[in-house]
């Protein structure tokens, strides 16, 4: 399976430092070519990133979006317009999101309907706090974000689909979960998608691992069978530890 590394910037960066280090980037970067590269600048910097990376084996992706197309719905933004700024994918169902703004599976749902309908891909975040792993409860709940936010979704629809296993616990603490541990949860998850879809369609959906993924772990991550990429947030800030993790396996 095609590897796919992801740069999720979060509430970081203005245009100016967006385009600076989308530029940098671009250079490290050049001449990979046998790996799919998403950044995902906030809002404000969507437009003038794409015209610096048009052209690129770079991709574009938003960090959220909203179900309705239209409408007095104040501060949101449709994957229409997602898809009018150049966005290929967006992430959907990030943790902090679950946290801070009221996500829930639900709304997970809808995002990911309202993004399919308009041909934008989505990359759905799922992933257990330390206290689930240790009552043992990690795999209940992480077998329920993943039934529930992809609800009534069709197996051809899958094809727009990755999702980033990403333990609350190891987002941005430093503290990765171990290569075994990220495996085994990736084979559970590509097991349930097989149950949720079928066999041949969870074989093609690449999981993606997160959680304190930085140059010197990303290796030993990405040999495992069922890790197919990696979603960073820290250490993509910067263009050339985030061109390190690219290049890193
Ligand atoms: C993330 O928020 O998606 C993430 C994985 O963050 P970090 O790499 O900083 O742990």
């Amino acid at each position: 399976m095609r590897p796919f590394i992801a740069a999720n910037w979060k509430l970081h960066k203005t245009v100016e430092e967006s385009v600076e280090t989308a530029a940098r980037l671009k250079i490290i970067i050049e001449g990979v070519n046998d790996r799919d590269i998403l950044v995902c600048p906030p809002f404000t910097a969507l437009e003038e990133i794409y015209h610096v990376i048009e052209g690129t084996n770079i991709m574009l992706g938003a960090q959220d979006v909203f179900w309705e197309e239209e409408g007095a719905f104040t501060g949101e933004v449709s994957p229409e317009m997602l898809k009018n700024v150049g966005c290929e994918y967006v992430i959907i169902g990030h943790s902090e999101r679950r946290k801070y703004f009221n996500e829930t599976d639900e709304t997970v749902n809808k995002k990911i309907r309202a993004s399919f309908a308009d041909e934008l891909k989505v990359i759905l975040c799922v992933g257990e706090t330390e206290e689930m792993r240790d009552q043992a409860k990690h795999r209940d709940f992480v077998e329920k974000e993943l039934e529930d936010g992809l609800k009534n979704i069709s197996s051809s629809d899958a094809k727009m689909l990755a999702v980033a296993y990403e333990p609350i616990w190891a987002i941005g603490t430093g503290q990765t979960a171990t290569p075994e541990q990220a495996q085994e949860m990736h084979a559970f998850i590509r097991d349930r998608l097989s149950v949720i879809f079928d066999q041949k369609t969870a074989d093609s959906i690449r999981i993606l691992y997160g959680g304190s993924v930085k140059p010197d772990n990303v290796k030993e991550l990405m040999s495992q069978k069922d890790i197919n990429g990696a979603l960073v947030g820290g250490a993509s800030l910067d263009a050339e530890s985030f061109g390190k993790i690219i290049k890193g396996f």
